[in-house]
């Protein structure tokens, strides 16, 4: 037949986040926007900064051909210098332009960096709970993705079960900090206990296990320290995208980033461009490349989220809810109040609340909470939240 069959899988099951988005968007259909409190998705609440609307309209006084034509596979050489500087700037690093190769967004870069390092049965470990589509990307590369649990109090990385679970097929491994959908930033001392891990066993291993870090939440930070990773680990991997950090998911725009200072890094680049290119992923959005040159140094405005955090955590604690602190991104990761997030999730629909149930993220018991909402969104659901408490404590 004429259909591959793991597309179509993945076609036919949908992403449990997106099913209740789309349920979210029906429902405020039917009864008002303001009477639904959907928690669902990950997109940025905060408007795109000027200086990006700027940089577009200068752009447009281009010649048609220019503006509108091909770029580079890997992107305009200017503005891969101009996000390689911004780093150098920020890091006290000296990567060059050909180190970076422009994408489509984060997705893009995850799938671009899988299948530039997997082969057929190779295993890449991720820290659960994690973004869902990474298994799909995964396994895309033709790789198994090895879930290895965080750990359950702190929602660090657990080193320990990392090592154990790393084997000779074990080609990555796989963080996101901070975090979705945890809201964990990972401590400098938790980075430098995985990379020492990671040096013995690729030590063992006789090949160096890449460290994939995806950071497209990088800049939304609640004052802590988020470690530049290849500074601890050489055989980093860096995806980023400005879908969160300058508000701009429907356009598709990111990088990799092979550090000069990875060990494999002369064969990396040629790698990236060819994954790049079996996947057709070439040449992303050229009018949002000529965005970069100009905004890449734009501040994130995190301060909305800031205020909603705060309203959500103080709200959600009066009410006697357990959840992790939130230190990053703009997710809350709240326990369930029983043991089945599903049918917790469930209950707290019925009350026109739409957090996401664990288990798409890879562990049970919790749900996430999106606070990428408006601050009304977040104060007018409190009695919402308090009667689904009650609805379990009656
Ligand atoms: N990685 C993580 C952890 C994400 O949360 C997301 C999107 O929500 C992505 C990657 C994909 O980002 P992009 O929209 O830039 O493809």
């Amino acid at each position: 037949m004429g259909i591959n069959k793991q597309s179509y899988a993945y076609g036919a099951s949908k992403s449990s986040i997106r099913e209740i988005a789309a349920y979210g968007a029906a429902r405020k259909a039917q009864i008002g926007a303001e009477n639904v409190y959907d928690f669902s998705l990950g997109n940025p609440s905060v408007p795109a900064p000027d200086a990006v609307r700027e940089s577009i309209a200068r752009a447009l006084e281009l010649p048609a051909t220019t503006l509108h034509g091909y770029t580079p596979a890997s992107g305009l050489p200017a503005a891969r210098k101009a996000v390689a500087d911004s780093l150098n700037r920020r890091f006290g690093t000296a990567y060059a332009a050909d180190d970076l190769y422009l994408t489509c967004g984060a997705a893009a870069s995850i799938s671009i960096v899988l299948n530039a390092v997997c082969n057929d049965g190779d295993e890449v470990i991720v820290i659960a709970p994690y973004f869902p589509e990474y298994r799909v990307f995964i396994q895309n590369a033709g790789a198994t993705c090895v879930e290895v649990l965080a750990d359950e109090v702190t929602f660090q990385i657990d080193v320990e079960a990392v090592r154990a679970a790393i084997t000779e097929r074990t080609v990555a491994v796989m963080i996101d900090s901070p975090n979705n959908p945890v809201g964990a930033v990972y401590a400098r001392e938790n980075l430098t206990a995985l990379a020492q891990a990671l040096q013995d066993a690729s030590r063992e291993l006789g090949h160096a296990i890449h460290l994939i870090s995806d950071e497209p939440y990088r800049e939304i930070a609640y004052d802590v320290d988020v470690p530049w990773v290849p500074d601890l680990y050489a055989s980093t991997i860096v995806c980023y995208s400005y879908s969160k950090s300058l508000s701009l998911p429907g356009e598709r725009i990111g990088w990799v980033l092979v550090p000069n200072t990875h060990p494999e890094h002369d064969e990396l680049v040629p790698a990236v461009a060819g994954a790049g290119r079996k996947m057709g992923f070439v040449c992303a959005p050229a009018l949002f490349q000529r965005v970069l040159m100009d905004c890449v140094d734009e501040p994130t405005n995190i301060e909305a989220y800031a205020r909603n955090r705060k309203a959500l955590t103080d709200g959600l604690a009066a009410i006697g809810y357990e959840f992790i602190e939130p230190r990053g991104a703009f997710y809350l990761w709240m326990r369930s109040l029983e043991s089945d997030a599903n049918a917790f999730f469930e209950r707290a629909k019925a009350l026109e609340l739409l957090p996401v149930p664990s288990d798409s993220f890879g562990c049970t018991g919790w749900v996430r909470v999106g606070y990428c909402v408006s601050y009304e969104t977040i104060v007018n659901s409190m009695p919402a939240w308090q009667k689904l408490w009650d609805s379990y404590h009656a």
